[in-house]
């Protein structure tokens, strides 16, 4: 900012001479966890920042980016207990964004993939601030890289839906708004975000919607950190016994025929029924 020089002649003015600087609010994806996936764009928001909003799929390893004299807030459900509502957050963000100060809102992923960021963006910009957004990597993208899995394939699939496995509100969905049928046509990838927990009713529904039971599932559990685990099983799996999946949150479920190609590093193999797709002969189809 240029300070303006003060004349004696100059009349005396009443309101402040210098308007306080806008606040920066940026919204930053963080990635699935490994903090090598975050954007460089992403590292320079953590780094400038002043105070730090994350949720509870922020990798620490994440945050310890961020100088040691920021503020960080954690805006997640804490061990079971009812999560912030989202009024509070913006509030929160409210609060902090004056005087020129950085405040970043760092969401897991990617901020615009089921993480409520649209909502938070618009809060914001009903409250007058203006806010950059800066992609993170979506865990389904992670979890294709690392299981070297891809999620579209020129022979096994040509469309990839992100569907998500949570209900609104608290309840389990019933997978009716989506036409799984239509979806149905053997060159189809679904990759379920929060899908844990509905992931029987998912099965059942697939089946009802005339997918072949023998489908390849790879569920992906914690993708890019210490503890990642893949599972790969059959929809009727799903249907039939979700519990053998032994499937813990964060995962990524991954159905469709690219699901049963090679995966690269441990397996778990639910179902040796599970035909994998050979590769070899696909190169030279
Ligand atoms: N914005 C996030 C998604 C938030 S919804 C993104 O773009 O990735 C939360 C869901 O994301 C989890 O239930 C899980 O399905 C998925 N997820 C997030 N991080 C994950 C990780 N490291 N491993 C596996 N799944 C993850």
């Amino acid at each position: 900012m240029t300070i303006e020089p003060h004349f004696h002649d100059e009349p005396e003015v009443e309101e402040p001479r210098f308007a306080t600087p806008p606040a920066r609010v940026i919204l930053v994806g963080a990635g699935p966890g490994d903090p090598e996936l975050l954007t460089l764009k992403g590292l320079r928001a953590i780094q400038t920042a002043d105070v730090i909003l994350y949720d509870d799929l922020v990798d620490p390893a994440v945050l310890e980016l961020a100088l040691p004299r920021v503020r960080r807030i954690h805006v997640g459900k804490r061990g079971g207990r009812p999560g912030w509502k989202q009024r509070d957050i913006h509030e929160l963000i409210l609060a902090h964004a004056f005087g020129g100060r950085t405040i970043v809102r760092l969401k897991g992923g990617d901020p615009f993939v089921f993480g409520r960021g649209g909502e938070e963006l618009a809060a914001l910009r009903d409250a007058g601030l203006a806010v950059e957004v800066i992609p993170g990597i979506t865990a389904a993208i992670a979890a294709a890289a690392s299981t070297q899995v891809p999620l579209t394939h020129r022979l096994l699939s040509r469309t990839v839906t992100f569907l998500s496995g949570a209900g609104p509100g608290s309840g389990l969905p019933e997978f009716t708004h989506i036409d799984l049928e239509a979806l149905n046509d053997g060159q189809h990838t679904i990759a379920v975000y929060m899908g844990v927990k509905s992931s029987g009713a998912l099965g059942t529904t697939l089946i009802g919607a005339g997918w072949d039971a023998r489908t390849p599932v790879l569920a992906i559990e914690n993708v890019s950190r210490s503890a990642e685990r893949r599972v790969r099983a059959t929809i009727r799996d799903l249907a039939e016994r979700p519990e053998a999946l032994a499937l813990k949150s964060p995962a990524i479920i991954l159905v469709g025929r690219v699901a049963g190609l090679p995966v690269a590093g441990r397996l778990d193999v639910l179902d040796q029924a599970v035909t994998e797709i050979r590769e070899r002969e696909l190169a030279y189809a």
